[in-house]
Parts: C-alpha cells; sequence; structure tokens
C-alpha cells in the first residue's frame, strides 16, 4: 500500500518489469525519471519524479514474478505481483525511445 500523491488515497503498488520500465517509464504517467528509495535483491522500490504523479511504483529485474519488497504492513503483507506495463498499449511512438538514456536515468536513481 501507498499513498497517492495526487489523490489521497491508499492504493496498491503497481510492478513492473525493468524492460518495461526503460521503454515506458513510471506505469501511471510514463515519466522517466524516479528516485530510487530502496533496492532488495530482484526488485527496486522507485518513486515517480514527476511532481504532478510522485507516486510509488516497483521495478522487477526480467525473469522474475514477484517483489520481494514488503508494500503493506508487517501484519498485511503485500508483495505486488508483476503486471504487463499499464501504459505499454498506448505508447507505441515510444518505442524508439532511446533505451540508452533510460538506462542512465535509472543508474542515476542509485
Ligand atoms: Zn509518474
Amino acid at each position: 500500500m501507498a499513498m497517492s500523491a495526487k489523490t489521497g488515497k491508499t492504493e496498491r503498488v503497481i510492478a513492473i518489469s525493468v524492460t518495461d520500465w526503460f521503454r515506458y517509464g513510471c506505469p501511471h504517467c510514463g515519466h522517466l525519471e524516479a528516485q530510487r528509495t530502496l533496492s532488495v535483491s530482484i526488485a527496486s522500490r522507485l518513486v515517480c519524479a514527476n511532481p504532478d504523479c510522485g507516486r510509488t511504483y516497483c521495478t522487477i529485474n526480467d525473469g522474475n514474478n514477484i517483489s520481494m519488497i514488503n508494500f503493506g504492513t508487517k501484519e498485511e503483507p503485500y508483495y505486488p505481483e508483476l503486471l504487463e506495463h499499464p501504459l505499454a498499449g498506448d505508447a507505441s511512438d515510444r518505442s524508439s525511445r532511446d533505451e540508452e538514456i533510460a538506462l542512465r536515468h535509472y543508474v542515476n536513481c542509485l
């Protein structure tokens, strides 16, 4: 669970693959830059750097299906499972995006 900066409502964190992240960015708004706030094994917790979004999401290394990071509480743990990127369908114009630039953004989050 994470607090949405926009709605103030509690919502489930979305987990996407690192490859989808390179291609499509934030699963909520498509923004490419994010701050990595936690990294555990194959999973990272990112906070979108778009001030109009600012939502928390999770990336999972390719080949894995579930986050090792608990986004719930101690009493009610929540390990988000990998989802297809929500913006992948309508972001075909982004497929030519330079993945090296995306990678650099990602590395800068460390
Ligand atoms: Zn965003």
